[in-house]
């Protein structure tokens, strides 16, 4: 299957109820040939409308963030998410829906074959690192699976709110940066 194929079939979805709220299902943004994907949790309100993930403040801010150490999402990473629809109310997904929509991801990674996968927040991390996985203890921390490697920093709406957290937020890109310069061939 193509990205195109993939994509064409993941915006018919209706796998959950969150196809019936929706707006625009917000698929993903970025380089196809990147070595990295971000993915975070869900579609807020302004990615519902349109259709990009990770727009508003807290796409800015991710955007800042990872111009800081020389990425972006028009060059050399991909964004997603664990659930392609936005949940109403921006609640967290429900199990149940993040078990229906996790085969999209799982095909989007196939085709991406990333070298790094950087969770965002603890219900991507829950989800993909798994375990008794805690965002406060476990950010940054390095595992390994099926030849990923994966990591998780805080989720950029949790970086809005609670700006405290940034120091610890700098010091795991700087770690992404340097893992990136370890394993990656194209990004730099
Ligand atoms: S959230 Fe995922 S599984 Fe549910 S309708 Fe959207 S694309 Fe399909």
């Amino acid at each position: 299957m193509t990205w195109d194929e993939l994509e064409g079939a993941c915006q018919d979805c209706t796998k959950c109820s969150l196809c019936e709220t929706r707006t625009k299902l917000v698929f993903g943004v970025g380089s196809r040939e990147a070595e990295i994907m971000f993915v975070g949790e869900g579609p807020g309100e302004n990615e519902d409308l349109t259709g990009e993930p990770f727009v508003g403040r807290a796409g800015k801010l991710l955007d800042d963030m990872l111009e800081i150490i020389g990425l972006s999402r028009r060059k050399n990473v991909y964004i997603t998410n664990i659930v392609k629809c936005r949940p109403p109310n921006n609640r967290d997904p429900l199990n149940a829906e993040r078990d229906a929509c996790i085969d999209w991801l799982r095909a989007q990674y196939k085709l991406l074959r990333p070298k790094i996968i950087v969770c965002l927040g603890r219900i991507s991390a829950g989800v993909l690192i798994g375990g008794d996985f805690k965002i406060t203890r476990d950010h940054g921390r390095w595992y390994e699976k099926d030849d990923i490697k994966f990591m998780s920093m805080f989720h950029p709406a949790a970086l809005l709110r609670d700006p405290t957290r940034r120091p610890e937020t700098f010091v795991d890109l700087k770690d992404l940066q340097r893992e990136i310069r370890e394993i990656c061939e194209t990004t730099y």
